[in-house]
């Protein structure tokens, strides 16, 4: 620790919402901030979605985290994909390519979010991405039109049937939003542009364990989202639980039995799981996790014996705290605001407090629902409101003036102007997994990362 005129340096993991917005609100404090991603980019997850349908680009969602901080002066970016934390040697290990880096930290936040989770079935990952990354969003957006171009070069029935079947497992936020807009795609984007097969055709099958769909927004907004999916094409199956998956289709259990839907493209929504460095960072503190791997904190974010370190957003398992932007944005705030306070000589530990701003799901081209405070909205209105408070947290201006042209494209023409298909898409994924969440890799070489000189 310095003697208080040199500034002390905060380590955050994660360029997601947490560590984004931690890292600029310690923009006036007297700290070194470094921030350690694996991807060189934020990521504005809630519209993913719309990156695996064509109607925005991965640039649009995913800004470098290094232009963001751009004028961050005591900010600084290093790409690594974080392997270790110690808490003893107040240390992170970070690796690149097999180049281990060594960071110390006085102040750490831990921000690395959620990958996705298929309870203990490891083989569906082969078969059904999930939508966690721009590598899904991409992966999907191929199957997705690469389906359609299969079935227009198909000549057998059954065969064009299974291409043109879509079935998206979990009946969330996410999976809603999925199933929406493939239906808006097969039914107001590609009619006309094939030849061979009808798109309209195609079968969107939803798939869920539970009873509802958008169960956490109470069941006036779930009935209603139910209705207006079956009314724009969507078939729900509900109570039906997933028991395999293969490279052809989806076996599914329910109250009927077990049937099979022959199916190209599987998307899994379903179960979310926290990221493993939560399992080390409790191995380390004596902190609990929950059943999704979440880090059970103190109020003020904190692990217990370990006051400055944080840990927030979708890592963070406390009562009242969903998973989702606002927890995390208002975390990672809050953990930044405590360090400066700290740094500053004055008191700290006042537990964090969440202020819910509510829940939105968009469930087609001009219908959404929207859950704020006691306000339970659905249809127009909620959908224009959903646009407006999306367009203000995308990050940078030029992110949001493309985006709201490939918008007025898509919502008020048909049009989707991202449509291109390439085998890499699918295929760098494959490649690129072994190494995801591995924390055997042997490095090749190993530096100490320096305190950065003063400006
Ligand atoms: C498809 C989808 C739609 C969503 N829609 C909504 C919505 O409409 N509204 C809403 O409020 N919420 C929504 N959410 C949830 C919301 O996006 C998350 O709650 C939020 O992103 C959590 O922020 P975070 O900082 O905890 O994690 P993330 O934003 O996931 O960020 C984690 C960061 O850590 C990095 N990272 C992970 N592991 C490592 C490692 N080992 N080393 C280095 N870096 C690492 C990642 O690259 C990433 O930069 C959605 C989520 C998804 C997936």
């Amino acid at each position: 620790m310095d003697n208080g005129t040199a500034s002390r340096r905060v380590v955050i993991v994660g360029s997601g919402f947490g560590g984004l917005f931690a890292a600029k609100a310690l923009k006036r404090a007297r700290v070194e901030v470094i921030l350690v991603s694996r991807t060189t980019h934020h990521l504005f997850q809630p519209l993913l979605y719309q990156v695996a349908t064509g109607i925005l680009s991965e640039g649009e969602i995913a800004p470098a985290t290094r232009e963001v901080l751009r004028g961050q002066h005591n900010a600084r970016v290093l790409l690594g994909d974080v392997i270790g934390l110690d808490l003893a040697t107040r240390t992170v290990t970070s690796d690149l390519l097999g180049e281990t880096t060594i960071t110390p930290y006085d102040y750490l936040i831990v921000a690395a979010g959620a990958t996705q989770d298929y309870f203990g079935n490891r083989h569906f990952v082969d078969h059904a991405p999930g939508m966690k990354t721009i590598e899904d969003a991409l992966e999907l957006r191929s199957c997705i039109f690469g389906a359609f171009e299969l079935a227009e070069a198909a000549t057998d029935p059954a065969e064009i049937d299974r291409l043109l079947t879509f079935v998206v497992i979990g009946a969330g936020p996410t999976g809603v939003e999925m199933a929406g807009q493939i239906s808006e795609l097969a039914r107001r984007t590609l009619p006309g542009v094939y030849r061979n097969i009808d798109p309209r055709a195609a079968h969107v099958v939803l798939l869920d364990a539970a009873p509802t769909v958008l169960a956490s927004f109470g069941n006036k907004l779930s009935g209603k989202t139910a209705r207006h999916l079956r009314k724009i094409g969507v078939e729900l199956r509900l109570c039906a639980r997933v028991v395999d998956v293969d490279a052809t289709g989806v076996e599914v259990e329910d109250l009927q039995g077990r049937r099979r839907i022959p199916s190209l493209c599987k998307i899994w929504a379903a179960g979310v799981a926290a990221s493993p460095l939560g399992a080390q960072l409790a191995a380390q503190s004596g902190a609990k996790v929950d059943r999704a791997g979440r880090v059970q904190v103190q109020a003020d974010l904190t692990l217990p014996g370990y006051p400055r370190v944080f840990v927030v957003g979708d890592m963070v398992s406390f009562p009242g705290l969903p998973g989702v932007a606002q927890v995390a944005i208002q975390g990672g705030r809050y953990a930044a605001n405590q360090i400066a306070r700290d740094c500053a000589g004055l008191p700290t530990g006042q537990p964090f407090r969440y202020h819910d701003k509510g829940n939105m799901a968009t469930v087609s081209r001009s219908y959404a629902v929207a859950s704020i405070g006691p306000l339970r909205i659905a249809g127009f209105g909620a959908w224009l409101l959903w646009l407006v408070v999306h367009l203000i947290y995308l990050v940078g201006f030029k992110n949001r003036f493309t985006t709201l042209v490939d918008w007025a494209v898509a919502f008020i023409g048909r049009g989707r102007s991202e449509r291109t298909v390439i085998t890499q898409h699918v295929l760098s994924r494959n490649a690129a997994r072994p190494r995801r969440n591995t924390h055997d890799d042997s490095p090749t070489a190993s530096r100490q990362h320096a305190p950065t000189p003063k400006r």
